[in-house]
């Protein structure tokens, strides 16, 4: 059986950790990737689970020596997603959720066209704003940067095999829930 490459991707604060949690709970056998960062980590997160958090210094050495599927600057740092790791996890069987910002899901497509790219859209940008701000994670600086993005995002989301709107909870959980499972009867 072909094991299945699933990139969630969706502005900052819409909840795609949220709605991803909530699947992964009820769905374990599924990998979520976890990607490196140059992004300091917050008070709630350990390196080798959130993320792995590396330098600068360490990020561009990997991009000169090729190491990333996929990698891109978001709002001031740097993120990606080690080809190794990936080709570890497929290997062993295992279908992979990546959760990642739209220029790096763009990359994805052009390497793994399989790769099914699902959006997770705000109710409204209101909401959106709210539920970043409510988060308290990042400064107000940080949340203008991150802010600035929505509207590329949300052009790139044409882009997307699915959009999904996380409006009520549940239902966005059930919604990915459908598509990931409509999409695995295809392997
Ligand atoms: P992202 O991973 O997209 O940056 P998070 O999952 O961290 O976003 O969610 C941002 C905030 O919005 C969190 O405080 C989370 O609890 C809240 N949130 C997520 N989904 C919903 C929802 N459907 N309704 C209300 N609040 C939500
Ligand atoms: P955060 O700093 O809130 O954890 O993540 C900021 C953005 O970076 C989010 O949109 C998140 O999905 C994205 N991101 C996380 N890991 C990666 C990655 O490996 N590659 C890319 N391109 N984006 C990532």
């Amino acid at each position: 059986m072909n094991k299945k490459l699933f990139v969630i991707s969706g502005s900052s604060g819409v909840g795609k950790g949220t709605v991803l949690r909530g699947f992964l709970e009820r769905n374990p056998e599924f990998m979520l990737s976890i990607s490196c960062t140059t992004r300091a980590p917050r008070p709630n997160e350990t390196d080798g689970v959130n993320y792995f958090f590396i330098t600068k210094e360490e990020f561009q050495d990997c991009v000169e020596k090729d190491k990333f599927l996929e990698w891109a600057e978001f709002a001031g740092n740097c993120y990606g997603t080690k080809k190794k790791y990936i080709n570890q996890c497929l290997e062993e069987g295992k279908d992979i959720i990546l959760e990642i910002e739209t220029k790096g899901a763009m990359q994805v497509k052009k390497q793994m066209p399989e790769a099914v790219l699902i959006f997770i859209c705000p109710p409204s940008y209101e909401t959106l704003e709210n539920r970043l701000r409510g988060r308290h994670t990042e400064d107000e600086a940080t949340i203008k940067r991150r802010l600035e993005e929505v509207k590329k995002e949300l052009k790139a989301a044409e882009s997307f095999d699915y959009r999904i709107v996380n409006d009520d909870l549940d239902t966005a959980i059930k919604t990915l829930e459908d598509v990931i499972k409509e999409e695995m009867k295809k392997c």
